[in-house]
């Protein structure tokens, strides 16, 4: 059963419930009441009767007296006739003493006749008063009768005067008129209805009224009255059913709406809403509802934004994570993400120096006034000392929870802490300093003051700790990473690959030249009387020289060349896909550039000028396969030639002599001259190198190295 249905159900039994005992109890009550009435009329009724028959009476004996005393006087034989004609009476007899009838008047009704003196309940068929006739000395001679018949007409009269019904009673067998017969068989005072439906009471003859009557008045009828309450309560029933449905349509259509908009928001779609047509508590309910979608589609929004940020920040903290070993931007990157993921307004990481045992500042995120680089702070000092001390993380509201506040560590009203993992407590790698020192964590992670002054809670905890232990383990790569700097194949001084990664490549470049059937070509540089700039101008600048020799030799080869710092002032070129010529060309344009510019070194010592500082270098070429068939043998045939430069005098180059004819064919590619495997015609003054060849700089042939000369 639908709540309409309920409302409509409670509304008609509260309505019409009152309004049909209301009918019944009107329908009981106007009943009594006209029958009430009906009685009272009966009741006028009758002294109406038994006054109009007294008055009538009172005439009649009138008439009789005066015809008895005209008949007395003057013995005129008109009396009677003369009290008929007066309207005294319908009809007059005279009778003598001894009841001879002497005179009448008007038209006599058959006796017996009831006597107006002397009432009795015997038959009758008139009304009649009567006098003795006196002579003058009062003796009594006849008697005067004034009559009035018992007709139509008298009880007609009798009914209008009375406003009841009147009707005769003379004793006798039933009539067949019910009200007679009714009437006949009450006692006196009492009432009775008849059949046809007539409230009946009987009047007996007394004194003055000599007549046995029925009076009647018609029984009110309820049937109308019924009908018409029939019609109310079905007026009111009607009436009732349309106020009730429209109640209960305008009570139950809103709860529908809105339940139609909770099954939208259980489905997911916070859009719903539902109007709001009243201010009663229906409307409220709706307004509240709608504040309620709306308040959650908010929240539901900045959720997602957050979540969005959130998702953004991650992404930054992964690609930093993947593509920086810089310490304080990995750990700047997981400090903001912590703070956006917890909603902290600033927040500060600070980790444990090896050497003093105390905290440093790290990177500081939305910390004013406060310089993070400078940020000192003992173990067990303050919340971040005590946090870095116990490894133990905290949260809470300064003023509530304490700790007190070392004077170094930033401001807050809330906090949250956590350490970050100590080496053994986290991932190791062997690699990290063994530290002897006490404190359980590597450093502290701490967020304070979360917006909206909420706390911080213990899924913040957990997610702080999460990015805790992220900066553990990126501290970790960090080291690890510089370790493995050290170990490198890079070096440091100059940028070029170190001798280690020269060997490597040297057989990875080997190979790869081998089994394409290519040649490598191999320069040993070595820079020459490197050891006066050292006595000359100081370490430094020999060590400035190496850098921007360095620099030269990168900017001469190819992309695909490699260049190698060898050890002190020697390196090594390997020029894939390069013969001989090619390699003397790079030798002729490097030594040019090396030559050609001074290198500018500025002195340590202040106040002192920048120098030019002359450098040059020695070059010795070898091919493979032609001057060795494998990498150490080709690397050693360039030294070889190395040497030969330097003994002819330096600042050139030398190609190795002639080598074994390799079995394997080569072609030089690209605009390389060809070089023939079985002969490697590299013309120059001597004719064809046989063992070195000193080329001049600065005339290059396109068919052969060009020509070396001590430079300028
Ligand atoms: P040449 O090669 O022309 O025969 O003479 P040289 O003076 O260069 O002779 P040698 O190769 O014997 O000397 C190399 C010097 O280079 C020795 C050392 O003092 C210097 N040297 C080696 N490594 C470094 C370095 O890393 N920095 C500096 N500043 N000097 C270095
Ligand atoms: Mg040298
Ligand atoms: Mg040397």
């Amino acid at each position: 059963m639908t709540l309409r249905a309920r409302l409509t159900a409670a509304f008609l039994a509260v309505v019409l419930g009152p309004v049909l005992l209301g009918a019944v109890f009107v329908g009981i009550a106007v009943a009594a009441v006209s029958d009430q009435r009906a009685m009272e009329r009966l009741d006028a009724g009758a002294q109406n009767v038994h006054a109009a028959l007294k008055v009538t009476c009172q005439r009649l004996r009138l008439a009789a007296e005066t015809t008895a005393l005209v008949t007395a006087d003057g013995d005129q034989p008109d009396a009677a006739q003369r009290a008929v004609v007066s309207g005294l009476a319908r009809a007059v007899e005279v009778t003598s003493a001894d009841g001879t009838v002497l005179t009448t008047a008007g038209t006599l009704p058959p006796k017996p006749w009831a006597d107006c003196a002397a009432p009795e309940t015997t038959a009758y068929t008139a009304i009649a008063a009567s006098v003795d006739v006196l002579d003058p000395s009062s003796r009594r001679i006849g008697r005067a009768y004034a009559v009035e018949p018992v007709d139509a007409a008298l009880l007609h009269w009798l009914a209008e005067s009375s406003g009841v019904g009147v009707d005769s009673l003379p004793p006798g067998p039933a009539s067949g008129a019910h009200i007679a017969d009714t009437a006949r068989d009450l006692e006196l005072g009492a009432t009775a209805t008849t059949p046809d439906g007539h409230l009946v009471r009987r009047l007996a003859p007394e004194s003055g009224q000599p007549l046995a009557l029925a009076l009647s008045v018609p029984k009110p009828d309820p049937q109308g009255l019924y009908a018409v309450l029939v019609a109310v309560v079905a007026c009111a029933g009607v009436v009732a059913i349309s106020v009730a449905w429209w109640l209960a349509r305008s009570t139950t259509h809103p709860l529908t709406e809105l339940a139609v908009a909770v099954e939208r928001v259980a489905d997911g779609d916070l859009s719903a809403r539902v109007p709001v047509r009243s201010q009663d508590e229906v409307g409220r309910l709706g307004q509240t509802f709608n504040r309620m979608t709306r308040e959650m589609q908010g929240y539901v929004q900045a959720l997602t934004a957050s979540r969005d940020q959130l998702r953004g920040q991650l992404g930054v903290l992964g690609d930093t994570l993947a593509g920086t070993h810089d310490l304080d931007r990995i750990l700047q990157v997981i400090l903001q993400t912590a703070a956006a993921a917890t909603g902290a307004q600033s927040g500060v990481v600070l980790m444990v120096d090896p050497a003093s045992g105390e905290l440093r500042g790290q990177v500081g995120e939305g910390l004013a006034g406060i310089d993070v680089a400078e940020l000192r702070l003992q173990l067990g000092d303050g919340l971040l000392g005590a946090v870095a001390a116990s490894g133990e993380p905290r949260r809470g509201r300064v003023e509530r929870d304490g700790p007190v506040l070392s004077p170094a560590e930033p401001r807050c009203i809330t906090y949250v802490a956590v350490p970050i993992a100590a080496p053994g407590v986290g991932p190791t790698t062997g690699l990290e300093p063994q530290s002897d020192l006490p404190p359980a964590a590597r450093g502290v992670l701490a967020l304070y003051d979360r917006h909206g002054f909420d706390e911080f809670d213990d899924s913040d905890l957990i997610t702080l700790r999460t990015f805790a232990g992220q900066a553990a383990v990126a501290v970790d790569n960090v080291r690890v990473h510089e370790e493995a700097q050290r170990l490198s194949l890079t070096d440091p001084l100059t940028g070029l690959s170190n001798y280690r990664y020269l060997r490597e490549s040297l057989r990875r470049e080997v190979e790869r030249a081998s089994r394409f059937g290519r040649s490598l070509a191999a320069l040993a540089l070595d820079l020459d009387r490197f050891k006066e700039v050292n006595d000359t101008y100081g370490h430094a600048a020999g060590d400035a020289v190496l850098a921007e020799f360095a620099r030269r030799l990168r900017a001469e080869i190819r992309e695909v060349d490699f260049a190698f710092r060898q050890g002190g002032e020697e390196f090594v070129v390997l020029l894939p896909e390069t013969d001989a010529i090619g390699a003397a060309v790079l030798a002729e344009r490097l030594g040019a550039a090396v030559r050609r510019t001074p290198v500018l070194v500025i002195s340590s010592t202040p106040g002192q000028a920048p120098r030019r500082v002359p450098v040059t270098v020695s070059i010795g070429i070898a091919v493979f396969p032609f001057h060795g068939s494998t990498g150490a043998a080709v690397l050693e045939a360039a030294d070889d030639a190395l040497y030969a430069a330097k003994a002819s005098g330096r600042d050139m180059y030398k190609i190795a002599p002639d080598a074994p004819v390799p079995a394997v064919h080569v072609p030089v590619p690209g605009a390389d001259v060809p070089v023939p495997a079985a002969d490697v015609p590299v013309p120059g003054p001597d004719g064809p190198v046989k063992a070195s060849t000193e080329v001049t700089p600065g005339a290059p042939k396109a068919a052969q190295p060009p020509r070396q000369s001590r430079g300028g």
